[in-house]
């Protein structure tokens, strides 16, 4: 194992590795903002260094500045959490070429992933299904795409390859609206992700978003660790998760849980990393692939009573990939509730100090935030302050779980986005389980 890791991230995650490190008698050295000077994480650390002022692109995407503060502090390892650099690939190699072990996949795993046109070529190899579509880049002959959207059936979804955080998407239901749909998504691309190329797909009309969680050792072992459900979102950004997904044919979650275990021998995949699908009508398609532990890898923990972050340092440290796929056993139920410092139902950012902050606790319950009282919640990064997660024998208890912790939370100083999740522990149409990615926004919509 490593003596001494650097983690490049801030906020919950910077502590959930902190953590993970602490028990495996890891040195931990966090790197800061000038924003992030007084964070929780920043003093349980074993060495601490400023990298810069607190816009992300001066600091936590400061990549000079990242490798520098290893070499400094002589870590041998840098973990890039979620967000920020941990799905760039240039970032990977610059890490390993400057004599560093990167927490994560290769730096190729991160590109051919990373490209939304490569990542769904290598998974129709791999025998994943995925959303039926162009099958690679759309041509430049208007005929030729004209052909391609009608083979499909409208609608359709016009994607960038290089696309990301739910950017660079365009849904066109009419062949009139089409041309102009894929011209418009060509020209964001450009602007955006510096790669025009773009793809087309059927567009699913009501799916769930599910996604399978697997580890593997780069050498050609891979476990797949069960499925969750993050259908509950808003413009794309997941709110609650759940694991398992309720209503799904177990033996159909077995044969993809398989298939993207068996994706990543054949990739000789390494580490943490997340397959997305869509699921609708008892059929899954693959969306996209996370090559990095996710916000929701704690709900996946709880129910099969693996660290997900430890296991990532033991594949980077190169120690012996002890899982077996007959090992993995899920048990119960859990429920990922993202505490958001926001307003809770016009959704604008609430920075600012923390005045009064109690925390849930009690069987089940597990959470997972830097925060305390007197903190302030920095305008410049995302609004998630803490991850909130209840476990019980089923889904039930651990729905009732998360109601009363959410009851017992105290934020005072900021908004939150806890009413929401408490109106929703309590909804009917989630309770009964199965909800569509629009739910929350049909909902939302449906009140004004
Ligand atoms: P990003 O990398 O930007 O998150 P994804 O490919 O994961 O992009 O898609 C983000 C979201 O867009 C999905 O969770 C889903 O809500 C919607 N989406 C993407 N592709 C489709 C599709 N073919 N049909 C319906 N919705 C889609």
């Amino acid at each position: 194992m490593f003596e001494k890791i650097l983690i490049a991230n801030r906020g919950e995650i910077a502590l959930r590795i902190l953590r993970a490190c602490r028990e495996l008698g890891v040195k931990t050295v966090v790197v800061h903002s000038e924003a992030d000077r007084e964070a929780k994480y920043v003093r349980l650390a074993d060495e601490s260094v400023c990298i810069g002022p607190a816009t992300p692109r001066d600091s936590y995407l400061n990549m000079p500045a990242l490798i520098s503060a290893a070499e400094v502090t002589d870590a041998e390892a840098i973990h890039p959490g979620y967000g920020f650099l941990s799905e760039n690939a240039d970032f990977a190699e610059r890490v390993e070429k400057s004599g560093f072990v990167f927490i994560g996949p290769r730096p190729e795993s991160i590109r051919t992933m990373g490209d939304k046109v490569s990542a769904k070529q290598a998974m129709i190899a791999a025998g994943v299904p995925v959303v039926p579509g162009s099958g690679g880049a759309l041509p430049d002959d208007p005929k030729e795409i004209m052909r391609i959207a009608a083979d499909v059936g409208y609608p359709v979804i016009i994607k960038a390859a290089g696309g990301g955080g739910g950017r660079g998407m365009r849904v066109v239901y009419t062949e009139a609206a089409l041309l102009n749909a894929v011209a418009m998504t060509r020209t964001e691309a450009g602007a955006a992700f510096n790669n025009p190329e773009v793809y087309l797909e059927k567009f699913l009309e009501n799916p769930r978003h599910i996604e399978i969680q697997v580890l593997a050792d780069g050498e050609g072992k891979a476990v797949w660790l069960g499925e969750r459900d993050c259908s509950m979102q808003r413009r794309h950004q997941k709110i609650i998760e759940e694991a398992p997904a309720p209503g799904i044919d177990r033996a159909l979650v077995e044969r993809i849980g398989e298939r993207c275990a068996e994706a990543c021998r054949q990739m000789r995949y390494r580490g943490a990393g997340t397959f997305e699908f869509l699921y609708e009508n008892g059929e899954f398609f693959f969306i996209e692939m996370n090559t990095r532990i996710q916000v929701e890898h704690t709900i996946t923990e709880m129910i099969t009573g693996i660290d997900l972050v430890q296991q990532q340092l033991r594949i980077a440290a190169g120690e012996k990939f002890t899982l077996r796929q007959r090992d993995i056993h899920l048990h119960g139920h859990a429920i990922e509730c993202r505490i958001n410092a926001e307003d809770p139902y016009k959704f604008t950012p609430s920075p600012g100090k923390i005045t009064n902050w109690h925390t849930p606790g009690g069987p089940g319950v597990r959470m997972d935030s830097h925060v305390f009282t007197g903190y302030t919640v920095p305008p410049f990064y995302d609004s998630m302050i803490a991850k909130l997660i209840a476990y019980g024998d089923d889904r039930h208890q651990a729905i009732m779980r998360m109601d009363i912790a959410l009851s017992e939370m105290i934020v005072e100083g900021v908004h939150t986005n806890i009413p929401l999740h408490r109106e929703l522990m309590q909804d009917a149409r989630f309770v009964a389980g199965g909800t569509s990615i629009h739910y929350l926004e049909q909902k939302l919509a449906a009140r004004t």
